[in-house]
């Protein structure tokens, strides 16, 4: 390991020649900061566009034949402002004019989108004067459209072999055969994660526009207290809060290297934001919890059978009816004749029917109960499984605030109590605990 860091800058962050001053600012106040990953630029106020979306709307016009001269001026407005406030040598309009020709001549969707990264990468490492490296050079997929990191090393030692300093933009990647591929919507945060575990770098910043992550929803709770500190395993377990901050795939490249990741605010610099660090590594708990995360919209069916537990294949029988209906669970709790299968709705869709149809005829259930319209909250917390006490409050806290709890689950690893209340109570509920907590 080095002493390298890479910093990745969100949409917001760079969304205007004022939020890239303070990013410089930022990447010249420590001389580790040496290799940087970019976002296109986002909103510069609530009703403004994204770049990435006009980008999709510019290529949804030209494949249907329609004129995107319009969306696309809005595009170059913004790139050309950029360049010309931050006063950037490289001509960007010549670039743009590139794209739309590219787009016109009917550039895939993909190449499309990726090339709000490209542009802003561009005029971000003229800003900075960092080396300019067009991450179809280094990114690769394979033939599948899966991540290939051995590909990727490989691309990367080579390319990168006596370069100091550069930017690299998020997003996308090449296939073998050199068109380029996004990775899902947000994947800048994937690209930073790649980059930092291919330079093995000792930290991989992620600057936004929040100082972190909060221990719970603040539309709910009013002001939840930050969190400082996370372990991979309980970001994931609290993944339902953190999806907005943090795309969930980014923590998987640099897991195994153990490289921190320090979520930080660029408009907030001087704030700690949150370190997400290995799960192997010691936190001190002092027997609170790290977070509480929940999410509305579930269905539960619950198969009661008698003497199931006696019953082989009974699960494996249940499983299979969901895979054969390409719908994933989110929770599986049990009993010793029943268990119930938690579902997401959007999952679901309108296949409950016809799982329900198959559960009859395959696994004969004594019988079969449906109960929509629930909320999952996970109570979250590495500490937990040593400390005392800590199911208590939860539960108290959801008592005090008179909520009627209608399912509990504790996973085997011990760093989370997941309840299901009705969806209607699932503010309260989330409320009753967090108050449970900080009081
Ligand atoms: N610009 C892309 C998006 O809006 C990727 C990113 O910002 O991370 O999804």
């Amino acid at each position: 390991m080095n002493n390298l860091i890479v910093a990745k800058f969100g949409g917001s962050s760079l969304a205007s020649s004022e939020q890239f001053r303070k990013v410089k600012g930022i990447v010249f106040d420590n001389e580790n900061r040496r290799y940087v990953v970019p976002s296109a630029p986002g909103k510069r106020f609530n009703k403004d566009y994204k770049i990435t979306d006009l980008l999709y709307l510019c290529h949804a016009h030209a494949e249907n034949g329609i004129s995107f001269d319009d969306v696309f001026k809005i595009i170059e407005e913004r790139y050309v402002t950029l360049a010309k406030e931050l006063e950037v040598r490289i001509d960007i309009k010549k670039y743009l004019d590139e794209v739309k020709e590219k787009v016109a001549e009917g550039a895939s969707a993909d190449y499309t989108a990726s090339r709000g990264e490209y542009l802003n990468g561009l005029i971000l490492a003229d800003y900075l004067e960092y080396e300019f490296v067009d991450a179809a050079e280094i990114i690769r997929f394979k033939n599948n459209g899966k991540f290939d990191q051995e590909a990727t090393q490989k691309a990367f030692d080579e390319r990168m072999a006596g370069v100091e300093r550069a930017v690299i933009p998020g997003f996308y990647g090449a296939m073998p055969d050199g068109t380029v591929k996004v990775f899902s919507r947000g994947g800048s945060d994937i690209t930073g994660s790649i980059v930092a575990r291919c330079l093995g770098a000792e930290l991989y910043e992620n600057w936004t526009d929040v100082s972190g992550f909060l221990m719970s929803d603040p539309r709910i709770i009013e002001n939840p207290k930050p969190i400082e500190v996370v372990t991979y395993k309980e970001l994931r377990e609290l993944s339902y809060m953190g999806a907005s901050v943090l795309h969930e795939e980014s923590i998987f490249p640099i897991r195994d290297a153990g490289i921190p990741i320090n979520i930080k605010n660029t408009n907030r610099p001087e704030d700690k934001g949150t370190l997400i660090i290995g799960d192997d590594k010691p936190v001190s708990y002092s027997g609170t919890i790290t977070g509480i995360a929940g999410k509305k919209g579930f269905t539960v069916i619950a198969i009661n059978k008698m003497l199931m537990n006696y019953e082989k294949g009974f699960c494996r029988k249940l499983l299979s009816i969901l895979e054969s209906h390409g719908v994933s669970f989110e929770n599986m709790p049990s009993g010793i004749d029943s268990v119930c299968l938690v579902i997401e709705d959007t999952q679901l869709g309108d296949k409950l029917d016809s799982i329900l149809e198959d559960i009859r005829k395959q696994c004969n259930p004594d019988s079969l109960e449906v109960h929509p319209n629930m909320a999952l909250i996970a109570t979250v917390g590495k500490g937990m499984s040593k400390t005392k006490g800590i199911s208590s409050k939860v539960f108290k806290g959801l008592a005090d605030a008179d909520v009627n709890i209608r399912m509990i689950n504790q996973g085997s690893s011990e760093i989370n109590i997941t309840v299901g209340v009705e969806n209607d109570e699932f503010e309260k509920a989330l409320r009753g605990i967090y108050k449970a907590f900080t009081n």
